[in-house]
C-alpha cells in the first residue's frame, strides 16, 4: 500500500472513530458543558486516547487535516468541546515544534495522548505582535531558568494539574515562549465571571507571582522565530471549530424545511444550500493550506489569514440564518440553534479575532 493511501485510510478511521465517540457520549453532556456545570476532562481524555490530538504530533511532513477533521466532528456537536480540542491541539503543536529535547521527552507523548490536558495563552502575545496591546507577562533570567510575573485574563482547558504555552518578555525586550504548569503554587488560576457561552471550557485568569520557569519548560528562548514557524498551524487548526458549527447549522436549517419551508424560502441567499457551497469552498481552501503549515511565503500567510476570517464570518452568518430559519423554536433555551449562535460568535472573537484579522490584512503588503 502506498504511503499516501495509508494516510488517507488512517485519517478516515480517526475521523470515523472520533465521530462515533462524539455522537455516543457528547450529546448527553453538551448542555452541562454549555452552562458551565461540567468541564469534560474525562471526555477530553477519551478523545486523546483515540488519537484526536496526536495526528500532528510528529512534525516530519506534517499535515494538519486529520486534526482539523477530528476537531470538526467534535464542534459539530459542541462548540465548547471543539474549542477545547483546539486548545489541546495548539499545546501539542507548540511542544512538537520545540527544539528543547528535554521538554519534548517530558511532555510530548502525554499531551498528545490527552493524559496531560492543557492549552494556550497566546492571545495577548498574538495581539501584542500586531500592535494591539502590550505583553502582559514579564520574566527575568536566573540560574537555570526564568522568574515570571504578570497575569493573563483568559486561558482555557485548564485545571489544577494542567499546562499551557505562553510568552513573556525580558527587561531587554527578548521574548521567551514556555510551558506554564498550573500545579505550581506561584501560578494561580482565578475563576472568570460567566460568559455568553464557553463556561464549561475550564477558562481562568492566570496570575504568575514570581513563578520559576526551568529551562526544561522553555519552548523557545527566542520566541519570535518560533512563532513565525507555528503561526499558520495555530490559525489553521482553528478551522475545525468553525466548520463543525457551520455543518450543524446547515443540518438544523434543512430540518426546518418540512414545517417552515414555505416561508423560509424567502430568506434569500441564506438557504442551507448557500452555506453548503460556501462551506465546501472554504474546506477545500483549508485542506490545501493545512497540508503545508510551514510554508513561509507572504502569499501563503495572507491566504491563511483570509481563510480564518472567512471561517468566523461564515460561522456567524450560518448561525444567524439558523436563528431566522428556526424562529420561535430556535429562540427557546432548549433548542440548540441559540447555543450554536452563541458558540459561533466565539469563533469571531477568539484570537485572532475578526477585527485583528482585518487589521492584519489591511497592513499586509498587497
Ligand atoms: C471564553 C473565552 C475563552 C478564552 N480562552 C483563551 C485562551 O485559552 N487563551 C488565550 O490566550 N485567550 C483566550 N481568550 C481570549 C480571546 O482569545 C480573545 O483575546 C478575547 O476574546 C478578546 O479578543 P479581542 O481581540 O476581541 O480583544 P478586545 O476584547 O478588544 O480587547 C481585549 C483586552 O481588553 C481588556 N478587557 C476587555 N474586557 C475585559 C474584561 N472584562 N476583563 C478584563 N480585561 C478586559 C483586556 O486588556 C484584554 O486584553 C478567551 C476569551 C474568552 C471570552
Amino acid at each position: 500500500m502506498s504511503l499516501a493511501l495509508a494516510q488517507v485510510i488512517d485519517e478516515t478511521s480517526l475521523t470515523d472513530q472520533v465521530r462515533q465517540l462524539v455522537q455516543a457520549e457528547l450529546p448527553p453532556i453538551v448542555d452541562a458543558i454549555d452552562t458551565g456545570t461540567l468541564y469534560p476532562s474525562a471526555f477530553m481524555r477519551k478523545l486523546g486516547a483515540l488519537g484526536a490530538f496526536a495526528a500532528h504530533a510528529d512534525v516530519r511532513g506534517v499535515d494538519l487535516n486529520p486534526a482539523i477533521d477530528a476537531m470538526s466532528e467534535v464542534a459539530e456537536i459542541c462548540g465548547s468541546t471543539g474549542f477545547m480540542t483546539w486548545c489541546q491541539d495548539a499545546l501539542v503543536w507548540y511542544v512538537a515544534n520545540s527544539d528543547n529535547v528535554a521538554l519534548k521527552e517530558k511532555l510530548l507523548a502525554r499531551v498528545a495522548d490527552g493524559a496531560m490536558l492543557g492549552g494556550t495563552g497566546l492571545s495577548n502575545p498574538m495581539k501584542s505582535f500586531f500592535g494591539i496591546e502590550k505583553l502582559k507577562l514579564k520574566g527575568t533570567r536566573v540560574d537555570g531558568g526564568y522568574v515570571v510575573n504578570g497575569a493573563l485574563p483568559w486561558v482555557s482547558n485548564l485545571g489544577p494539574d494542567h499546562v499551557f504555552g505562553t510568552i513573556f518578555e525580558t527587561p531587554d525586550g527578548e521574548k521567551v515562549m514556555f510551558i506554564a504548569n498550573c500545579a505550581d503554587p506561584a501560578v494561580e488560576l482565578l475563576p472568570c465571571d460567566p460568559f455568553l457561552a464557553m463556561d464549561g471550557t475550564g477558562t481562568y485568569g492566570v496570575q504568575f507571582r514570581k513563578a520559576f520557569i526551568p529551562d526544561d519548560m522553555v519552548l523557545a528562548h527566542a520566541a519570535m522565530p518560533f512563532v513565525t514557524k507555528i503561526r499558520a498551524g495555530f490559525v489553521l487548526l482553528q478551522a475545525g471549530m468553525g466548520t463543525g458549527i457551520i455543518r450543524d447549522c446547515i443540518e438544523i436549517m434543512q430540518r426546518m424545511k418540512t414545517p417552515l419551508g414555505h416561508v423560509n424560502k424567502y430568506l434569500t441567499a441564506q438557504q442551507p444550500e448557500d452555506f453548503t457551497s460556501a462551506l465546501s469552498a472554504l474546506e477545500n481552501e483549508v485542506q490545501i493550506l493545512a497540508s503545508t503549515p510551514y510554508e513561509t511565503s507572504d502569499f501563503y500567510w495572507r491566504r491563511v489569514v483570509e481563510a480564518r476570517l472567512q471561517i468566523g464570518d461564515l460561522a456567524m452568518a450560518a448561525a444567524h440564518a439558523t436563528m431566522l430559519h428556526t424562529g420561535a423554536r430556535g429562540y427557546m433555551k432548549s433548542h440548540r440553534a441559540q447555543r450554536r449562535m452563541r458558540e459561533a460568535y466565539f469563533v469571531g472573537i477568539v484570537t485572532p479575532a475578526t477585527k485583528q484579522l482585518r487589521k492584519m490584512l489591511a497592513e499586509m503588503a498587497t
